[in-house]
């Protein structure tokens, strides 16, 4: 009789512990994995997903009015919020069934509960009330939009989990925060015709990204006409007695909006899990501690994905998911690569970004190249929108090799996961110079931009 009812038990059904359970049954091994919300998880239900099918339907108005310029000739056109939710909806409820039919098809006992920790091999199902045995167990249970509950006022605002369900699109939004979140709804909104108003406390958004891609970013939605308040935040929210909401900021301004939306991180959803009743630690924000195999302080229990607020990002939660499985069951241990991660911001424009900031890597190298190209797409031309590109490549002189390079426009998160591929194979800037251009494209410029716009060395700025 075998000691335990499963070889693995995965907690969370979404990025990290689908792929997990997926992987190990495929193996043979005996699998459940409980899931209290619905499969496929934060990326897939309220996330990544359903927020690039948003940027599209947000970018359609810009599509229209450019359409002048090519001789179109468009016809009355408007927007059904409730349309839009519908698709959506029906989108991620198909996708949603692949997952399952996924894991079924690998073999995994799919569970519909919440699982907690009993002890260091027993999980309660919450559903019903037993209790289930496993040699290994994988904590994938993500995180949680951060409610910001000592802002007083809190309740009346929405997280991202409540914009993908709005009843209606309110005809103002204020967007709170600086970061992923708050810069691609504020585009998204404003793309739908909502008056839109993101407040930072910071001096500039998207505080980790190059300087560049931020002020460029920064410029374009002031251009587009989103209202952009930084070095300040919200202190308080009240409901209007005439209906929307009142944010008094900490500079002193009144700020009003049909909706208040957070956008201030995301916390790793530990809480209540029963992780101290199996002695697993936590860091002091609840996020599990894991080594570089991504176990936890008890050995035969794994956390993967943002539950353990190392990287949180969709591809980065599978990778570390298919690293356990190496480790654990090919007897081939491999522990996650967070190195070089590219990664997009869906803003309109787009910022794709691999590597180092132009900041970063001057403090890492004694003397570094700046390419940097700052020019009008060609779709921009006969459209009449005004728009910029940013390029922009930063190069070790040492040994030349291009450890940053990032691209605000059109199709900068394409880009970014092939230059991502370079960068990964240590690829240098005379690389870049010896491959042809694909002409007429914009990422042909990665490849021409000869000479350095700058140097920096030691920290000083040299021109030419
Ligand atoms: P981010 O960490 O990107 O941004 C959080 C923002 O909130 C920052 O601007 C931060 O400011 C600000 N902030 C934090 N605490 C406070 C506070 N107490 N008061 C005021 N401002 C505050 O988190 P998001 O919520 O935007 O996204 C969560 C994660 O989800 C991201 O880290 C990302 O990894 C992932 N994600 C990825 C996407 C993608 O790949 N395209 C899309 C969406 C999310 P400061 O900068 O000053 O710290």
């Amino acid at each position: 009789m075998a000691a335990f009812d499963y070889d693995l038990f995965v907690i969370g059904g979404g990025s990290g512990g689908v792929r997990s359970a997926r992987l190990a049954a495929g193996l043979g091994k005996k699998v459940a994995i409980a899931e209290e919300y619905r499969y496929g998880g934060t990326c897939v239900i309220r996330g990544c997903v359903p927020k690039k099918l948003f940027v599209y339907a947000s970018q359609y108005g810009e599509h229209l009015e450019d359409a002048a310029g090519f001789g179109w000739t468009v016809g009355e056109s408007s927007f059904d919020w409730t349309r839009l939710i519908e698709a959506k909806d029906r989108e991620i409820d198909r996708l949603e069934g692949i997952y399952r039919r996924n894991l079924e098809g690998a073999g995994a006992e799919l569970l519909e509960s919440r699982a907690e920790l009993v002890d260091a091999h027993t999980i309660r199902l919450v559903k019903t009330d037993t209790t289930v045995t496993a040699e290994r167990i994988v904590i994938a249970t993500g995180g949680t939009a951060n409610p910001h509950a000592s802002l007083p006022g809190s309740e009346f605002c929405i997280t991202s989990n409540e914009a993908f369900h709005l009843e209606s699109l309110p005809k103002s939004i204020l967007i709170a925060g600086g970061g992923y979140i708050a810069v691609e709804f504020a585009n998204i909104f404003h793309g739908m015709g909502v008056e839109t108003t993101l407040i930072y406390r910071g001096r500039e958004i998207l505080s980790r990204f190059d300087a560049d891609m931020r002020h460029g970013l920064h410029k374009a939605m002031e251009a587009k006409g989103i209202r952009i308040i930084v070095t300040d935040m919200i202190e308080e929210v009240t409901q209007s007695p005439a209906g929307g909401l009142t944010a008094r900021t900490k500079q002193g301004a009144t700020l009003v909006a049909d909706q208040i939306m957070l956008a201030l991180g995301r916390d790793p959803h530990t809480h209540g899990l029963g992780l101290e009743k199996a002695g697993v630690e936590v860091n002091e924000r609840g996020a599990v501690i894991v080594d570089a195999y991504s176990r936890t302080s008890v050995p035969h229990i794994f956390a993967l994905g943002d539950v353990t607020d190392r990287v949180q990002l969709t591809p980065v939660a599978i990778h570390e998911a298919m690293c356990f499985i190496e480790t654990e069951y090919r007897n081939n241990p491999t522990a996650p690569d967070h190195e070089l991660i590219a990664t997009a911001v869906f803003s309109q424009p787009e910022i794709g970004t691999v590597g180092l900031t132009e900041e970063d890597a001057a403090k890492r190298f004694d003397e570094i190249e700046v390419y940097r190209a700052e020019f009008r797409p060609m779709k921009a031309t006969l459209s009449g929108r005004a728009e910029k590109m940013i390029m922009k490549l930063i190069v070790n002189a040492s040994d030349r090799k291009v450890v940053g390079a990032h691209v605000l426009g059109h199709d900068a998160g394409e880009m970014a996961q092939l230059l991502g591929i370079s960068l990964k194979a240590g690829v240098t800037k005379d690389d870049f110079d010896r491959t042809m251009a694909v002409h007429p494209t914009a990422a042909e410029e990665l490849v021409t931009m000869y000479k350095p716009s700058y140097r920096v060395r030691h920290g000083q700025r040299i021109d030419g």
